[in-house]
């Protein structure tokens, strides 16, 4: 059994607000450095379980922001570690056909979520993503990623609206781990770290003693950014293909869900702007 694990920060437990996340300001460094303390123990937690399932390698993937927070030298050292960026496949990339699962850590509810910690969807500068009409969050996103690659994901980390999420998305299937009750964008009530890894442990080791089918998304397949603002899909409405739906919104259609994820990495990315 190969495992894949993609963790992302801001469903981490403690974590509840961006000066906590952000590696770029140097006024919050020490707040930073501890994050990436606990996002690495989460994701030991994770990795640990699933070798003591019986995994035979497990691939790490560091999902948040530059995607260079995870602590190489203090992560479980049976585990394989993609770190930086850009990287293709962003929060999914090294996904592929050879894994059994796929894991997500530290996930967070999508971009308009009442009461989802430090909700977002990929950029501050999008609203909204859409994924044939319906609205999608990282998870997924990634999931469809994924699904593509014929890999079920098993189980998921974050705050209750997460959890959620993933239930109404990919079925009861999901083994769903809250690690926080988030209570607005900037505040939660959490479970002590230690506590938070039991559960993350307990979990995997729950989602890899049963079956799980992968989640495809219906094919060809419409991906939808509605962005923050016009200037925004000025520039997403440059990838060949792309299509101008609205003064906010741009959308992309392909016959093949990774080409069209692609595009929206191609979008998203562009739509860095001011
Ligand atoms: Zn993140």
């Amino acid at each position: 059994m190969r495992v894949y694990i993609s963790v992302d920060m801001e469903g981490v437990a403690g974590v509840v607000h961006e000066h906590q996340t952000d590696p770029t300001d140097g006024r919050h460094a020490a707040e930073y450095a501890r994050s990436c303390r606990l996002m690495t123990g989460e994701a030991n937690a994770a990795i640990g379980a699933a070798f003591a399932a019986g995994a035979a390698a497990v691939l790490v993937n560091d999902s948040h922001w530059l995607m260079r927070n995870l602590i190489a030298d203090e992560l479980d050292e049976r585990a394989e570690l993609i770190s930086g960026g850009p990287k293709p496949l962003s929060m999914v990339e090294g996904i592929d056909g050879g894994f059994d699962a796929a894991m997500f850590i530290g996930y967070h509810g999508r971009a308009g979520t009442a009461h989802a910690v430090i909700d977002h969807t990929y950029t501050d500068r999008i609203h909204e993503v859409r994924i044939n009409g319906e609205p999608a969050g990282e998870l997924a996103l990634n999931a469809a990623m994924a699904g593509d690659a014929g890999v079920p994901v098993v189980l998921v980390s974050g705050d209750q609206t997460l959890a959620a999420e993933a239930r109404a998305l990919l079925g009861d299937g999901v083994e769903t781990v809250i690690v926080k009750h988030g209570l607005g964008r900037f505040s939660a009530r959490s479970l002590a770290p230690a506590e938070a890894r039991r559960r993350i442990a307990e979990g995997v080791r729950r989602a890899l003693g049963r079956r799980h089918e992968p989640w495809r998304v219906p094919t060809p397949v419409t991906i939808e950014a509605e962005f923050a603002r016009t200037v925004h899909a000025d520039m997403a409405e440059l990838v060949p293909g792309a299509e101008r739906t609205g003064g906010r919104t741009v959308r992309y259609t392909h016959a093949d869900y990774r080409a069209a994820f692609r595009a929206f990495r191609a979008m998203s990315s562009l739509a860095a702007v001011e």
